[in-house]
């Protein structure tokens, strides 16, 4: 079951750490990263945590990876030990984007590194770069398919949508949600798309920490006062971990059984359980983002500034944090269905068979 591969996922992680820890005695020729992590809670970050050990090593570096727990406190903390055991690059993935100032303008004082990895840095400028995937396209892939998905263009409707938003503390959020409102506002406009909640705003749509049980409780409510009569065409989601808790609420209503079928479910990162739902016909799509990709190229980053060079980048106008614009290499997300799972992410090595099972 998925619970399986979490675990599987968090014991590789914390041997990880313990490899680390015990290889901390000698210190590496190449030098030390610290890997900042936001949370094991989610499969993902133990995957980006795993692959970017994993070339770092390869590289000849040492690795100090934390996960913070989605505590800022605690990721402070960590980043703070990093900076005292001497490390040369700091990646980060933070909990709360705009929490990093103080301990981000110590790390540059030392002469540290610092980048952003998936996740932006706002309002400092002591970040250097970020290693992230296109954002606001991973929302327009999102708003794309649920617009082709429900003919938009041609049906009549009116069909009725709602929205489930990720952390307002994660600056990801907003590309994710704009992204994908490109595309479905000038639906919402012409009446095509009715959102009876009303709840449309990032503020109003947000998911805390973007966890599944706080997705679930608010479809919970959405539907108990909203769709007891009207039945519900598609759910915006940004993420697997609240596309989760979208599809347990949309169940306990009575969705996917007898003549009420699963409204059309978007997802982001392919985690496991919803790769097995989309199997299964209770989520439509989840765009995927190649963790190993990522860590690639973000260990390749890391690599430029320990050789004292300049990293290479295919984006440096777009990310301005508040206080600079940052270089980034930005990836190319992409949609999985039903129909391309397969090719996209067992024949590609990213999962076993089994792992889908
Ligand atoms: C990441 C997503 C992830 C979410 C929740 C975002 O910053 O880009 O891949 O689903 O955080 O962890």
């Amino acid at each position: 079951g998925c619970g399986d591969t979490k675990e599987e996922a968090s014991t590789s992680a914390s041997d990880a750490k313990e490899a680390d820890s015990e290889s901390s005695g000698e210190k590496s020729e190449g030098g030390m990263v610290g890997v900042s992590m936001p949370t094991q809670s989610l499969q993902r970050w133990n995957q980006d945590g795993e692959n970017l050990n994993k070339f770092l090593t390869e590289m000849g570096y040492e690795v100090d990876l934390q996960y913070a727990d989605n505590e800022v406190q605690q990721q402070v903390s960590q980043i703070e030990n990093m900076i005292t055991k001497g490390a040369k690059v700091l990646i980060i993935a933070p909990v709360d984007g705009s929490a990093l100032s103080a301990v981000l303008a110590e790390a540059h004082d030392a002469g540290i590194k610092v980048i952003a990895h998936d996740r932006f840095i706002t309002e400092t400028e002591d970040v250097d770069c970020v290693g992230t995937f296109d954002n606001n396209k991973v929302g327009a892939l999102q708003g794309q398919y649920i617009a082709d998905a429900l003919d938009l263009e041609h049906a009549d409707g009116p069909f009725n949508l709602e929205i489930v938003a990720g952390s307002l503390d994660d600056d990801n959020a907003s590309y994710f949600l704009g992204g994908a409102m490109e595309i479905l506002q000038p639906y919402i406009d012409r009446g095509k798309l009715v959102v009876r909640s009303g709840q449309t705003t990032r503020e109003q749509c947000a998911t805390d920490a973007w966890q599944t049980d706080v997705a679930q409780a608010r479809m919970d409510n959405i539907l108990t006062a909203y769709y007891t009569t009207e039945k519900l065409d598609a759910v915006l989601c940004s993420n697997d971990s609240t596309a989760l808790g979208a599809e347990s609420a949309l169940k306990s209503a009575g969705y996917g059984s007898g003549d009420l079928p699963f409204p059309v479910i978007t997802g982001q990162d392919c985690d496991t359980a919803n790769v097995k739902a989309i199997i299964a016909g209770e989520q439509s799509m989840s765009v995927f983002k190649d963790t190993r990709a990522l860590a690639k190229q973000v260990a390749s980053m890391a690599q430029a500034f320990m050789n004292g060079e300049e990293p290479e980048y295919n984006d440096t106008t777009t990310y301005n944090n508040g206080a600079k614009v940052v270089p980034a290499y930005a990836l190319e997300p992409i949609v999985v269905t039903k129909d391309n799972y397969q090719e996209k992410l067992v024949d590609s090595g990213y999962y076993t068979e089994a792992e889908l099972k």
